[in-house]
């Protein structure tokens, strides 16, 4: 427990530096972007042939530093009742064409009525599309006959229950156990802060992930989070 602590407390303390730095950076990037724009006009430049490599390093740094915005930001605002249902299936729409694009057979099944919680939606947003985002690059590794699968219902004690099931390239219990920790990726694009994000963004609405999954064969998502109250 104590361990916990002082993780959570190391974890806080780096959002709060993340920030800072984040805000120093994203100045002189815009800069340099828009010389980049420029000399990429430019027909003679022998610089040409690489100005396209410079835009996407700054375009990957720049999604690296709004991921660690998300992380810093203060804990949960702007609450208001929130329909689970809404947000998914919002969320699934805009997924639309990577579905279409991957062969991606997308399915989600409401089983309880009046799923609401209350939340930040744009915070609720991000974890949904974090968890189809890692199930899309899973499939796209791993099959040409993806799927995936959410489930919105009620456990036993009346929590909501989302499950995203996704029959993508699996993880280990080795991976599993690092999944939270900052920069931990498998992929050669990825941030590696996904996960820890999500799991943050649970956390500060009173809810837990659990997650199971086996190689090979697909990997579950299974958040719970609270009623909110009529
Ligand atoms: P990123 O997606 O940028 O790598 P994440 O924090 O979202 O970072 O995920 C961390 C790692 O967890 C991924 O690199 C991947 O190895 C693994 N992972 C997450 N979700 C899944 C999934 N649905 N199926 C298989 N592996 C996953
Ligand atoms: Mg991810």
């Amino acid at each position: 427990n104590e361990q916990l602590l002082l993780q959570s407390e190391k974890l806080k303390l780096a959002g709060e530096i993340a920030a800072g730095v984040a805000h120093e950076i994203r100045n002189p990037m815009a800069v340099i972007s828009g010389f980049v724009q420029m000399m990429s006009t430019e027909k003679d430049s022998t610089c040409y042939a690489y100005t396209e490599i410079i835009q996407s390093e700054i375009e990957r740094i720049n999604l690296i530093i709004g991921e660690f915005l998300v992380l810093s930001k203060p804990h949960v605002e702007q609450l208001k009742v929130v329909s689970i249902d809404e947000v998914i299936n919002n969320i699934s729409q805009l997924f639309h064409l990577e579905f279409q694009k991957h062969n991606i057979t997308f399915s989600m099944h409401i089983v309880s009525d009046n799923n609401r919680i209350l939340a930040n939606e744009n915070q609720l947003k991000q974890v949904f599309i974090n968890i189809i985002k890692n199930a899309i690059e899973a499939i796209e590794a791993h099959t040409a006959n993806g799927e995936i699968i959410i489930y919105i219902a009620k456990d036993a004690e009346g929590l909501n229950m989302v499950t995203i099931t996704d029959n993508g390239v699996g993880m280990s219990e080795a991976l599993i156990k690092r999944i939270y920790e900052p920069f931990y990726t498998t992929k050669s694009t990825g941030t590696g802060l996904g996960m820890l994000i999500t799991n943050k963004i649970i956390q500060e609405h009173g809810g837990t992930i659990a997650i199971e999954s086996k190689i090979n064969c697909g990997t579950t998502i299974k958040i719970k989070l609270p009623q909110a109250e009529n």
